[in-house]
């Protein structure tokens, strides 16, 4: 019991990840909840807004911050073996990046700098200082929250998340991760081990762009993520993701469809707008309504393929 009489979480911290999935098995098959503890910046807000828990109910709290399995980042350069889960999907110059890695770690990786600027510029506008050196990409994914920036950057760059369990790894395309609101295919006994991703080549052009009602720890109104490379006037590949339009982060599949169509010069402003107004579902809440969310969507999609028409 707190000095304050509240029930306290039980809480553990596992010696590797072998002990971690163990865990999280034994726990998923007795059905009991297992919240595991990264930065916390998302899971200690919940607990604050929360109805206080009975000893009975309350998880077990699993620190996942500092185990070796979960950190690092490093660029392979491997092509994965097509036979593996989404494995097909991945080429050369593979970005990997830790579950567990902070989006501090994100902005002062030089090779995320350079190879992967998207990452990092998402990374210098999520909160302040403070949530940057504990917030991770695995808690922004499995928190699932349809503002999540990371989610959004990581949407454009079309990762695939590789997930484990004691029953083995499989890897899961971001497009097919959400079910629905803040619903996920995470099975109970499994956890975000970490996100891959098939680079651009240097110098793809793309675009971050976060509007909110301050600079600084804001959650976005909406936020737009996307990555392209040009060719000879047209798009050959082309990634989007945008927060808070829809029940989870956007994908913007007919925006896609239609920037890859064909030469970017033949493409309307009025096409892009309704393809665009197509594919995101907005609602009125606290920080703007659907009205000024649909308006700051087109606009921000024609600026940026306006950009692209340029090169
Ligand atoms: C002041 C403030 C400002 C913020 N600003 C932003 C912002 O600008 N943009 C934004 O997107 N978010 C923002 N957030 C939300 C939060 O910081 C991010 O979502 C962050 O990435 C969460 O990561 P975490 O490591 O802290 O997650 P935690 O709180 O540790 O965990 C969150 C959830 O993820 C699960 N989890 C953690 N690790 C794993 C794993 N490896 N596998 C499976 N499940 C896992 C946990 O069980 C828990 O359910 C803000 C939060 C605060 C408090």
């Amino acid at each position: 019991m707190s000095v304050a009489g509240l029930p306290l979480h039980p809480f553990f911290t596992p010696r590797d990840l072998p002990e971690t999935l163990d865990l999280l098995a034994g726990r998923a098959a007795r059905g009991e909840k297992t919240v595991l503890l990264a930065g916390g910046t998302d899971w200690f807000v919940e607990r604050h807004v929360a109805p206080p828990e009975t000893a009975g109910t309350l998880p077990l709290v699993v620190d996942v911050s500092r185990l070796d399995g979960l950190g690092g980042i490093s660029l392979d350069g491997h092509t994965l073996d097509g036979d593996e889960p989404g494995g097909d999907t991945l080429h050369a110059d593979t970005l990997r990046i830790g579950g567990a890695v902070t989006y501090l770690e994100l902005r002062r990786d030089a090779r995320v700098a350079a190879r992967c600027p998207l990452l990092a510029a998402m990374a210098r506008d999520v909160g302040a200082l403070q949530i940057q050196a504990r917030g991770t990409l695995a808690g922004n994914l499995a928190s699932g929250s349809p503002a999540a920036d990371g989610v959004s950057a990581l949407a454009a760059l079309d990762a695939t998340l590789l997930l484990r369990s004691v029953r083995g790894a499989r890897r899961v395309p971001l497009a097919g991760f959400y079910t629905g609101y803040r619903k996920s295919v995470l099975a109970p006994d499994e956890l975000i081990e970490a996100v891959e991703i098939a680079l651009p080549p240097a110098g793809a052009p793309y675009v971050w762009r976060k509007v909110g009602t301050r600079q600084a720890q804001a959650i976005s109104k909406v936020a737009l993520a996307g990555v392209a490379v040009v060719e000879d006037g047209r798009c050959t590949r082309l990634g989007l993701g945008m927060a808070s339009v829809a029940p989870t982060v956007a994908f913007l599949p007919a925006t896609r469809a239609l920037g890859l169509s064909r030469p970017l010069a033949g493409i309307a402003p009025g096409e892009i707008e309704a393809t665009v107004l197509a594919d995101v579902s907005p609602i009125d809440d606290i920080r703007s309504t659907a009205a000024y969310r649909r308006h700051v969507a087109v606009a921000l999609v024609t600026g940026f393929c306006e950009e692209l028409k340029r090169r």
